[in-house]
């Protein structure tokens, strides 16, 4: 037999039940509103090294560093030695993407960072690293099948996307990338990479808001200031109403919210602290 006293004390049970779970939820709800506009905000800055290599900081201070070369194979100058990074990113096994360590040279660190060289998603602090399947360019990469991964970098709202040396997109590459807010490309007067209507392609698909040209040849850190076999200096933007914007340094941050509102064409310094290898 239930009696009224009971009835008061099961319904009051209930009661804070159901209060307690409300709270719970509003909680579960603020807790991921605050991370979702925290992941929203904040600088990212960004670090070009030279060639394809770039070194990216969060607002965090997680940093990653994409496809560091070797120090004087085929382009003649030297990658920083012991740059500090929590991660590498790897497009591709070539000499001037991997350091050199497929080729077995010797990687410019020594205690090399934690690699991330296989295609998948993988979270790294407040960065998302997506690795989507690509096809290096042309005919070169046989040797390891012509892999090249496309990287995709999430952090701080900011989607960037490094191409390696990929050739031209297709309907994987379009589905699994979307559209970016800044993507590196390589951009060499001797369309070594990609041809200008296979680039053309990539922005049309990618619709980046800054394009940050890479993979051309650095005259002023070369030997004799002579390009390598291959290689020109940077290209012009291949859209006129891109903006091209000069850098003046190896170093900018960005956030969201201070995206450009028209497209334009970031063109950096190389490190500072490279030196050419006849110099040393
Ligand atoms: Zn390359």
């Amino acid at each position: 037999m239930i009696n009224g006293e009971d009835v008061v004390i099961n319904e009051l049970k209930l009661g804070i039940k159901s209060l307690f779970k409300k709270v719970f939820f509003i909680c579960v709800i603020f807790t991921n509103l605050t991370l979702f506009v925290h992941s929203q905000e904040g600088e990212v800055t960004i670090e070009y090294i030279a060639h394809a290599s770039f070194r990216i900081t969060s607002p965090e201070g997680t940093q990653i560093i994409i496809d560091p070369y070797a120090s004087d194979v085929w382009i003649g100058y030297d990658y920083p030695k012991n740059l500090t990074a929590n991660a590498l990113v790897i497009t591709h096994p070539h000499y001037d993407h991997d350091g050199g360590d497929y080729r077995g040279l010797k990687m410019p660190w020594d205690n090399t960072p934690k690699q991330y060289r296989q295609i998948g998603t993988y979270q790294l602090a407040d960065m998302t690293l997506k690795g989507v399947p690509g096809k290096h360019a042309g005919n070169f990469g046989k040797e390891f099948g012509q892999k090249n991964i496309i990287w995709l970098i999430e952090v701080a709202g900011l989607r960037i996307a490094h191409l390696g040396d990929n050739g031209p997109i297709t309907d994987q590459v379009r589905n699994a990338i979307g559209t970016v807010d800044i993507l590196m490309m390589p951009a060499d007067g001797d369309q070594h990479i990609l041809k200008n209507s296979e680039a053309i392609e990539f922005l049309d698909a990618l619709k980046p808001k800054i394009q940050i040209p890479m993979h051309y040849c650095i005259e002023e850190l070369e030997k004799s200031g002579k390009c390598p076999g291959g290689l020109l200096p940077i290209a012009d933007p291949l859209k006129t109403n891109t903006k091209i914007n000069n850098i003046g340094g190896d170093t900018i941050t960005i956030s969201k919210a201070s995206l450009p509102l028209n497209s334009e064409y970031w063109i950096f310094q190389p490190s500072s602290l490279i030196t050419r290898s006849d110099n040393q």
